[in-house]
Parts: structure tokens; C-alpha cells; sequence
């Protein structure tokens, strides 16, 4: 029955696999498999990026991620944040919420609670999409109740209204981290207090783990909010950088 009905709606509605184009369904069995193998033992990815926030110790923020931002998991990530094809969500939610149970095992106090706090989109790119592809993840886990019972949800950090919106991608390093530096904020003065009455710890959930820089101006948002920070968790890290163009620059603000 369910066969027929998904065959009927492939008549009527045409699509073909994200990843390899064969036609018939938005991911083909060959692909999803392939993806979910892809995300079946979430990894710490913070050696990746060369931008993110270092204690004082000069440790990286540690960073788990569901898989490496390379082809099948590529491809369904891209699909889902640029053709609003919310189908893909189900098959992403499962690899978040192990990266999650990952990262509140790995990284976390056991003893106090855990409040993710989304990275936020551009303003302009939420608006060119019309979405929020991170919430509409973070909304079907919640619903379908797989997040640990310990851990809450709130979209504490947003970018000012006037922010730059210059790309956190350009420029490594401390270059990546002035380009950003600024752009977000914490307005939600009874939501951090809330969290802090809690003892709640922060852990920063992102879609694709880049330079870092994002979430080091994340980090700096809250600084003064006394929550602590103590990781991150992000669907997909992009491979490590290639040595010979990481070359750093002097430059910084
Ligand atoms: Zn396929």
C-alpha cells in the first residue's frame, strides 16, 4: 500500500535522488543506506577548523560531528538547506540526534542539564529560503521525542539586525573569526536567566562545521551571559584544510 501511494506520488510529482539522480524517490534506498552508514559513529571534528574558540588552556572548542561533509551526507545536507525538501529531514534526523547522544555523553556534566542552542542563519539567507533548515530539524526532534530527557532547546543566540553579513567562509584563522566578530548577540535577557537558574551547559548545534568562526562569535555572544559553553555538535564537518593553502594570516582586528 505505502509502495503504491509512494509510486503514485512519483507520477505525479517526478523527482530523483539527490545524490545520484535515478529517478522515483527524493532518496534513493542505494544513497539513504550509504548515508546512514556514513553517520553511524559521530567523530570529533574540532582539528578540522582552524577559527574556533580556544579556552585558556589554547584547546579548540570541542566539536562533535554526524559525518564528514563529502558525498552522500553532502548532497542530502545541500539539497535539504537549499530546495526546501523537508523529506530529507527524516533521514537527517536520526544522524543529528546520534551526534547529539554523542556529544552530551562525551562532553557534557552528567549531572546538569543540556540546552542546544541553534547557530543562527543569515538573516538574508533565511530569507532567500524562506526557512530555517537547523529549526525545522530541531522541531522534528523534538517531536518525535529522541533527544535525551536532560536536554532542552532554546535559540539563544541571533544576529543583530545590523550585523555584517560578510561570509565566515573567506579567510582562515583570525581572519575568519574579525570577518564575523560582532555580527550576533543575546537579547533573550529571561531565556539566559532561565538557563542559568538551571545550571544548564551549552552546547551549539550547527549544520555544517567550516572554519569555526561562527561558532567562536556564538561563543563570544554568550560570554557574558555565565553560562558555560562546553561544545558543539554540527551535522557535518568539512574536510581538515589543506596545509599548503592554510597558510595564516597576520592580519587581525
Ligand atoms: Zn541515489
Amino acid at each position: 500500500m505505502r509502495a503504491a501511494l509512494a509510486s503514485t506520488a512519483a507520477l505525479l510529482l517526478p523527482v530523483d535522488c539527490v545524490c545520484c539522480q535515478r529517478p522515483d524517490s527524493t532518496l534513493c534506498p542505494t544513497c539513504s543506506k550509504a548515508m546512514r552508514t556514513a553517520c553511524l559513529h559521530p567523530q570529533r571534528v574540532e582539528h578540522r577548523a582552524d577559527a574556533l574558540p580556544v579556552n585558556q588552556l589554547g584547546e579548540a572548542l570541542p566539536v562533535i560531528a554526524a559525518g564528514i561533509y563529502d558525498h552522500e551526507l553532502a548532497a542530502v545536507i545541500l539539497a535539504f538547506k537549499n530546495h526546501q525538501m523537508p523529506a530529507l529531514g527524516k533521514v537527517l534526523v536520526p544522524a543529528l540526534a546520534r551526534a547529539v547522544f554523542t556529544a552530551v555523553a562525551e562532553l557534557a556534566d552528567p549531572g546538569r542539564p543540556v540546552v542546544l542552542v541553534p547557530v543562527p542563519t543569515r538573516l538574508r539567507a533565511k530569507a532567500k529560503r524562506g526557512y530555517f533548515p537547523l529549526g525545522v530539524l530541531l522541531a522534528r526532534m523534538n517531536r518525535s521525542r529522541v533527544l535525551p530527557e536532560r536536554v532542552l532547546v532554546e535559540h539563544l543566540v541571533r544576529y543583530r539586525a545590523s550585523g555584517q553579513f560578510a561570509s565566515a567562509q573567506k579567510g582562515r584563522g583570525k581572519r575568519a573569526r574579525s570577518v564575523v566578530r560582532g555580527t550576533l548577540d543575546a537579547p533573550d535577557t529571561r531565556g539566559l536567566a532561565r538557563m542559568l537558574s538551571l545550571e544548564a551547559q551549552v552546547l551549539f548545534i550547527d549544520d555544517v562545521l567550516t572554519t569555526g568562526a561562527t561558532l567562536a562569535e556564538a561563543q563570544r555572544a554568550l560570554a557574558d551571559s555565565g553560562l558555560l559553553v562546553c561544545g558543539a555538535v554540527v551535522l557535518a564537518a568539512t574536510p581538515a584544510p589543506d596545509p599548503k593553502q592554510g597558510v595564516r594570516s597576520a592580519r587581525s582586528k
